[in-house]
C-alpha cells in the first residue's frame, strides 16, 4: 500500500493518510459525479483516475453517480457514453451506476425538514429579482419580502410546487441563511426549481428539481462518501454543502476537498463550447480526433494506459495552470514508440523508373516490425522496377544543402538499394511522370563503394501497394488558451484537418481487413519517418482504409524552439 501511496503521492493523499492516523478502520469512499450533458473529455479523465485509483489505493470503493437534476441538457445517450468511457479506462465503480434522481423523494423530505425549521421558504421573486436582491461583493443582499412566510404556509406552498399548481419560474425554493453574507452562494440560494420536462429516469414523476448544491451533498452523504473531491471552483460551494449538512437529519458527513482543475494547450474543456463547435459544424461530433474527449483521443489513437500515465504525469495540486500539449502527446508517443510496428506508408507519392531493372523482377525482402524488438516480428515486402516515393523527398531543382533524392545523387531505399536519379520523365503538361533511375544492385544491406553513406527514403512498391486516406491532425486552435477567449471561434486552425490519398503496404492492408472490425482494438504503427497512426475504425471500410495521425515522431513544439 505504502509503495502505491508514493507513486500516486499529492495533497489529497496526505489528508487520507491523517484521516486514517484518526479513525483506522474508515471505510475509505469516494465518488466521480458526472452531468450526463455531454462527453467526457481528459479534464474528467483527471478526475476519475484521482478517484478511483485513490479506492483503489485505500482499500475502498469509488461511485459512478449521473448527477442528473436537470432533464433539459441531460440525454440517455450521454449516460451510455460516459459508462463507456470509464469502462475503456479500465475503471469498474462500486454496484451499478447511481443517480441523484434516484433520491429525488428522500431530497424533497429533507426539503421539508429545511422549511420546518424555518431554514428554507418558498419565494416568489422572478429570477430577474433574485439576481438583483442577491447583490454583490460590494453590495449586501436585500431580503426577499417573502421571506418571513410562516412554517405552514412555506409547507403548502412548497407541496403546491410538486404538485405542478405553478408556472415554470414562478416559485422556487430558496435556503433561508443570510442575505449579508461576504460568501454569495449564502446569500439564500436557491434549492429547489420547477421544470416541467420529462427526465430520462423518474420520467413524469417530477415537475420539480433540486439544485447542484442541494442534491450534491445530500446524495455524497447518502451513498456514504466519505471524501468528496471537486476542482477549486467549488470552494465556496462548500460552505452551502456543510450548511445543508448540518442542518438536515443526515447520518452521515461527507468532507469536500477540492483541487485544481486541467486545463489544456490549445483545448476546449467545457461541454457547453464544445456543443457549440459541435452545432456550428467545425467538428464532427463528440468524438471527433480534434478534440480532446475521450472518445475523440481514442480514435485518435491514444490508449487508456498513455492518458493513466498523463494523469499521473500532470498530478494533483491547489494550483491552476495550463499543461503544455506536447506533454500528453509525449506519453502515447513514448508507448507507441516501443510497441508499433513499423512499416512504410506513401501519403503523397511520386513514381520512380527503375530503369536497369527487368520488370519482371520481384524481390522479396524481410523487415523487421521494429529497430530494437526482434520480439515483435518481421514482415515480407516486396522491391520491384517500379516504386513510389515521397513527393517531399525529391527536389527538381538543384539545392545543394537538400539531402535527399536529386537528379545525379545517390540515396538509399529503406531497407533495400541504393538508387541515383538520373533524369525526369514529364508530361506535356511539364507534370512529372516519373523520375528515371539507376539501382545500385550491390548495395543491399552493404555501403557504396568508396562513398559516403547517402540518406534514407521510404518507398513502396506499385506492386504492394493498397490505397489508403491519412487524416493529419494539426492543433483546432491557433491559440494555446482558447478556454480564455470570449470569441474562441475566430481562433479556429482552417488546417486543423489535411487529408492525403497515398498507399500502404499491400500485406498490411490485409492484416487491417481482417481485424478492422475487432471492438475496442486501436490498431496502430509507425510509418516510418512520417508518424504513429491508427486506423479510424469508424469510417474505414474493408476497401477504404483510412488512418489518423496519433502523433508525429518527434515533438515539433520543441524542434521550433
Ligand atoms: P464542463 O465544464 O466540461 O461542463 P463540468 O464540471 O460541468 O465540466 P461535470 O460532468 O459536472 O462537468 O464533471 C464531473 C466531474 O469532473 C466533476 O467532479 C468535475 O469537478 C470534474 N471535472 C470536470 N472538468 C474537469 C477538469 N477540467 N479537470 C479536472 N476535473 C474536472
Ligand atoms: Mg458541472
Amino acid at each position: 500500500m505504502n509503495k502505491e501511496i508514493k507513486k500516486y503521492n499529492n495533497f489529497i493523499c496526505q489528508i487520507i493518510n491523517e484521516d486514517f492516523i484518526q479513525n483506522k478502520d474508515l471505510s475509505f469512499h469516494t465518488r466521480f459525479p458526472p452531468e450526463p450533458n455531454g462527453y467526457l473529455h481528459i479534464g474528467h479523465a483527471k478526475s476519475i483516475c484521482l478517484n478511483f485509483e485513490l479506492a483503489k489505493i485505500y482499500k475502498g470503493k469509488c461511485n459512478l453517480r449521473f448527477d442528473d437534476t436537470n432533464p433539459l441538457k441531460e440525454n440517455i445517450k450521454y449516460i451510455n457514453a460516459i459508462q463507456y468511457d470509464i469502462h475503456w479506462l479500465g475503471y469498474k465503480w462500486n454496484k451499478n451506476p447511481f443517480y441523484s434522481s434516484q433520491y429525488f423523494s428522500k431530497l424533497y423530505k429533507y426539503a421539508q425538514e429545511l422549511i420546518q425549521k424555518g431554514l428554507a421558504y418558498v419565494d416568489q421573486l422572478t429570477k430577474e429579482q433574485i439576481r438583483e436582491y442577491r447583490g454583490d461583493l460590494k453590495n449586501p443582499g436585500i431580503n426577499s419580502p417573502y421571506r418571513n412566510r410562516t412554517v405552514q404556509e412555506n409547507i403548502e406552498l412548497f407541496e403546491k410546487m410538486r404538485n405542478g399548481e405553478f408556472k415554470e419560474g414562478e416559485v422556487c425554493l430558496r435556503a433561508k441563511i443570510n442575505m449579508n453574507s461576504s460568501f454569495l452562494i449564502m446569500r439564500d440560494p436557491v434549492l429547489y426549481r420547477i421544470i416541467f420536462s420529462e427526465h430520462h429516469q423518474t420520467k413524469k414523476q417530477w415537475c420539480i428539481y433540486p439544485m447542484y448544491d442541494f442534491a450534491h451533498c445530500l446524495s455524497d452523504s447518502i451513498e456514504g462518501i466519505t471524501h468528496s473531491l471537486c476542482t477549486l471552483e467549488f470552494q465556496d460551494n462548500k460552505r452551502l454543502y456543510n450548511w445543508i449538512l448540518k442542518n438536515t437529519s443526515v447520518t452521515k458527513y461527507p468532507k469536500q476537498y477540492e483541487f485544481s482543475r486541467l486545463n489544456l494547450e490549445f483545448s476546449l474543456l467545457s461541454k457547453r463550447k464544445i456543443k457549440i463547435l459541435i452545432d456550428k459544424n467545425i467538428i464532427k461530433g463528440w468524438n471527433d480526433p480534434r478534440i480532446s474527449t475521450l472518445s475523440g483521443l481514442r480514435r485518435k489513437g491514444y490508449t487508456p494506459s498513455s492518458i493513466k500515465e498523463f494523469c499521473r504525469k500532470i498530478g494533483v495540486t491547489k494550483q491552476n495552470n495550463l499543461i503544455e500539449f506536447s506533454m500528453l502527446e509525449h506519453c502515447i508517443r513514448t508507448e507507441m514508440n516501443k510497441t508499433a510496428i513499423r512499416t512504410m506508408a506513401i501519403l503523397e507519392p511520386i513514381k520512380i523508373f527503375l530503369y536497369n531493372l527487368n520488370e519482371n523482377h520481384e524481390e522479396k525482402l524481410i523487415v523487421p516490425n521494429h529497430p530494437n524488438n526482434p520480439e515483435l516480428g518481421t514482415h515480407e515486402i516486396i522491391f520491384t522496377n517500379i516504386i513510389y516515393i515521397e513527393r517531399s523527398d525529391f527536389k527538381e531543382k538543384y539545392d545543394k544543402k537538400y539531402k535527399r533524392l536529386k537528379i545525379g545523387e545517390e540515396i538509399r531505399l529503406r531497407h533495400a538499394y541504393v538508387i541515383k536519379a538520373e533524369k525526369i520523365d514529364k508530361d506535356e503538361h511539364d507534370n512529372i511522370i516519373s523520375i528515371i533511375c539507376y539501382c545500385d544492385t550491390k548495395t543491399l544491406g552493404k555501403k557504396p563503394k568508396n562513398k559516403k553513406n547517402p540518406s534514407v527514403i521510404h518507398w513502396i512498391a506499385i506492386k504492394n501497394s493498397f490505397p489508403a486516406e491519412f487524416r493529419l491532425y494539426n492543433q483546432l486552435f491557433k491559440i494555446k488558451n482558447p478556454e480564455q477567449e470570449e470569441n474562441f471561434l475566430s481562433y479556429i486552425n482552417p488546417e486543423s484537418l489535411i487529408i492525403k490519398k497515398g498507399f500502404i503496404e499491400n500485406n498490411l492492408a490485409k492484416k487491417i481487413q481482417k481485424e478492422i472490425h475487432i471492438k475496442n482494438q486501436i490498431i496502430f504503427f509507425q510509418f516510418e519517418r512520417i508518424g504513429y497512426f491508427c486506423i479510424d475504425n469508424i469510417d474505414s471500410k474493408k476497401n477504404k482504409l483510412i488512418f489518423n495521425r496519433t502523433v508525429s515522431l518527434r515533438d515539433s513544439s520543441k524542434l521550433k524552439k
